[in-house]
């Protein structure tokens, strides 16, 4: 199923949470807004955890 609602695709260093839209731009900063279906990334980012861990393994 496609989603319509779009992300700013620069929230991480514009936002410090997602920012939804339905728009082409993101409402807050201007610019521009990805489609949120296939998300780049999970905002809940369940292999935190794991990536987290391999760095402390790799340090
Ligand atoms: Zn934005």
């Amino acid at each position: 199923m496609k989603s319509d609602i779009r992300v700013c695709s620069a929230w991480r260093e514009t936002h410090d949470r997602p920012v939804y839209t339905l728009s082409d731009t993101c409402p807050e900063c201007g610019g521009a807004a990805e489609n949120s279906a296939p998300a780049p990334f999970d905002p809940e980012d369940p292999y935190g955890e794991y990536r987290r861990a391999l760095k402390r393994r790799h340090r």
